[in-house]
């Protein structure tokens, strides 16, 4: 029986260029299949009228596009974000979501199916962990909402149902490119590394989608290792780390892995990471009512933080069907700000994008299979 193909995906394009060679076919072959597929959107071996019909044939037969099927997709109410539930070829299901900022599209993207970490607000958290994707499944999320993008129209250029309509829109009508993209979908990237770190180079790759560094943005809950490992290799993009807690007590009741990397460690990666990167962390911090929200939680945030090379991302909680908090109010909120501000930090508070088709933050999950 012969071997499935290989997912076109998980290939950099110097392993694709080997690829061919050890086919006996000349790399020159293969670069034009990348750019094929990653500047002109193009699968369809048929198509690929410049390649060889050998080259093709020998191709086809050794390797798929691993795009994953759309199982459903979920426009907000507001037509600024969908929300695709895709399914992988083993029949698990993740989410990707496209958001639209002003002047901004970005792609937030999973690294696993579920997650290990278990934070208590988290919708991805509550279902557990199934397993990690490969390079391949992660870049192939981004090439998905490409795909959209080139093929629809923007929500200002065109009514939000026209999207929906996105297989009938003409392949040619080359509207956008996905330029930004966070991984801050399902799972904790820095508990899949390997796996995303070949991904975010394959979509760095100048000769294909060429996502620039800064245009990436990689969120941990904190996994001291995988920060220490950025660090240490120099990786460009942004980091943004998940505080919710400014004391180890508050942190851990909210994030279980403090209790494996409590806080103390944790600021000590950050401080490294910080140092050698010379490059700010964003902290990202999720606004409960009541909880993490008081001016004392401000204070103490301020402390931790005051000095550093840092910006707070302040979120209002994201409801999700198994933790019962409420989300801070913009009063407070903007009082939470003014505190941080007092120990000179900036701050945002985030743009809340799909809460009513639950895509915002830590409300991604699937039923499980
Ligand atoms: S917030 Fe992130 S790290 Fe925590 S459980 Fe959810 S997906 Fe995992």
């Amino acid at each position: 029986m012969s071997a499935a193909p290989a997912n076109f995906y998980d290939h950099t394009r110097a392993e694709l260029l080997a690829l061919a060679s050890r086919w006996g076919f000349p790399p020159v072959h293969a670069a034009r299949l990348w750019s094929y597929v990653y500047l002109e959107g193009i699968e369809d071996w048929a198509a690929m009228s410049d390649l060889p019909a050998r080259f093709r044939a020998k191709a086809e037969g050794e390797l798929a596009f691993g795009r994953h099927a759309t199982a459903a997709e979920t426009p907000s109410s507001d037509g600024f974000t969908r929300k695709y539930l895709l399914e992988l070829t083993d029949g698990r299901r993740i989410e990707t979501v496209l958001m639209r900022y002003t002047g901004r599209v970005t792609a937030c993207i999973s690294s696993q199916a579920g997650c290990a970490m278990g934070c208590v607000f988290c919708a991805t958290g509550q279902m557990g962990f199934v397993r990690h994707l490969t390079p391949g499944e992660i870049v192939a999320q981004a090439m998905h909402v490409d795909a959209v993008l080139r093929t629809t129209a923007a929500p200002d250029e065109a009514p939000a149902p026209a999207l929906a309509d996105s297989t009938h829109a003409s392949p040619h009508a080359r509207h956008e490119r996905l330029r930004n993209i966070v991984l801050m979908g399902m799972g904790e990237p820095l508990h899949n590394y390997d796996a995303v770190m070949k991904a975010i180079d394959i979509l760095r790759d100048p000769t294909g989608l060429a996502l620039g560094a800064k245009k990436i943005t990689l969120s941990t809950v904190g996994v001291v290792p995988g920060i220490l490992r950025l660090a240490a290799e120099q990786r460009p993009f942004h980091l943004a780390v998940s505080l919710h807690g400014a004391t180890q007590e508050e942190r851990a009741a909210l994030v279980p892995v403090a209790k494996k990397w409590p806080l103390d460690e944790l600021m000590d990666a950050c401080r490294t990471y910080i140092a050698k990167q010379q490059r700010r962390i964003f902290y990202e911090w999720t606004l409960i009512e009541g909880k993490n929200d008081t001016p004392e939680s401000a204070h103490a945030v301020g402390r931790l933080l005051q000095g550093q090379l840092a910006q707070v991302n302040l979120i209002p909680l994201n409801p999700t069907a198994g933790y019962d908090g409420a989300p801070t109010g913009r009063d407070a909120a903007k009082k939470f700000q003014a505190i941080l501000a007092d120990y000179g930090l900036p701050s945002t508070i985030r743009q809340r994008r799909g809460i009513d088709i639950a895509a915002g933050c830590g409300q991604l999950a699937v039923a499980k299979k």
